[in-house]
């Protein structure tokens, strides 16, 4: 089951008071988890995404409420209809949906495994409910490994606004190097106006980095991991102190998939050094983005990374003005307040 709310913006900025008013009684009850995204509606935009659930169901109040079960929709124009109706029924247990699947044993089995049959086995098990996250740097072996494995999959970018260039015309250059989709999550426009408006454009570099990477990162990725049962990452152990004892595959800790089970989360890198990664990239002569001949790592957004001088580690790229232990952008670790 996946519910959407959809709030109201007027024009002047502020939030209908009855959408307000709807999320603090779902914070009261315990409910707010149970809401899987929330869209905006903007009343100045009538292309924004809650003005075109507007228009497709044909609804004209707000806050309103859209339900989508085993390929049925819902409309909710009450929060108190949607909780009698749909919220007070409690979810399937997590534990329960996914029975078969023993991520520790399996990561048992996997752990020295080379990242080609890691890919296999899990595009083999999940095809195209397994996402790979995409960020426009070395991951783009495992599209190579994907592409190769023969099974079906989705490829998830995140355009956060913030990317380099650089970036976009590799993006580019990998869609067409494989002939394949990449799906572009973006912010929602809303969060990214109010926070511009608020803090402007460079609010991280002394507020951190948190805010704006939940806004332009974490909760897209909530949106592209709603539609999946497992993602993949380029994820590997030596990358950071934050990333030491990435498994193989795991349940992931901090997301759910769409209807509540457990979302599996492969690393088919974490066993891999940097020099293994590039080694396979020269190899296979891959495409990979031009940043990384001009002292580029470890690639995000373009005023949050800088070259690495020889010998510094690979983050030292990214947030290089916060301590080591806070360079995460939240995606692969929990954050309260987390859109997920
Ligand atoms: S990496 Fe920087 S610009 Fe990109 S989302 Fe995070 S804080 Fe914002």
């Amino acid at each position: 089951m996946r519910v959407r709310m959809v709030k109201k913006q007027f024009v002047d900025g502020s939030t209908c008071q009855k959408c307000v008013q709807a999320e603090e009684l779902l914070r009261r009850r315990g409910l707010w988890e149970r809401i899987d995204q929330v869209v905006w509606a903007n009343e100045g935009d009538a292309s924004s995404e809650g003005m075109r659930l507007a228009a497709e169901h044909q609804v004209e109040l707000a806050p309103f409420f859209v339900v989508e079960h085993a390929g049925e929709t819902q409309i909710f124009t009450s929060v108190l209809k949607l909780i009698a109706d749909v919220l007070s029924t409690p979810e399937k247990p997590a534990a329960a949906a996914a029975p078969t699947f023993d991520a520790t044993t399996l990561n048992r089995e996997l752990l020295h495994e080379a990242p080609e049959r890691i890919v296999a086995r899990a595009l083999g098990q999940f095809g195209r409910e397994c996402i790979l996250a995409f960020s426009g740097a070395e991951d783009v072996l495992l599209i190579e490994l994907a592409v190769r494995s023969g099974h079906p999959f989705r490829v998830v970018t995140l355009d956060t606004g913030r990317l380099h260039p650089e970036t976009y015309r590799f993006l580019e250059r990998v869609r067409s190097h494989y002939g394949i989709e990449i799906e572009a999550y973006f912010p929602n426009a809303i969060g990214v106006q109010e926070l511009v408006q608020k803090k402007g454009l460079f609010s991280f570099y002394t507020d951190g980095h948190e805010e704006c990477c939940r806004i332009r990162k974490v909760e897209p990725l909530g949106r592209a991991l709603a539609t999946a049962r497992a993602w993949m990452t380029g994820q590997r152990r030596d990358q950071s102190p934050t990333r030491s004892d990435v498994p193989v595959v795991q349940v992931d800790p901090v997301r759910r998939g769409p209807h509540g089970e457990p979302l599996v989360k492969w690393n088919p890198l974490a066993e891999w050094s940097l020099a293994e990664v590039w080694g396979a990239i020269r190899e296979r002569d891959l495409p990979y983005n031009p940043l990384h001949d001009q002292g580029f790592i470890s690639i995000g957004c373009e005023p949050c990374t800088r070259a690495v001088r020889p010998g510094e580690h690979e983050r030292a790229g990214r947030w290089w003005w916060e301590e080591t232990t806070k360079r995460e952008c939240g995606l692969h670790v929990a954050k309260p307040g987390n859109v997920q």
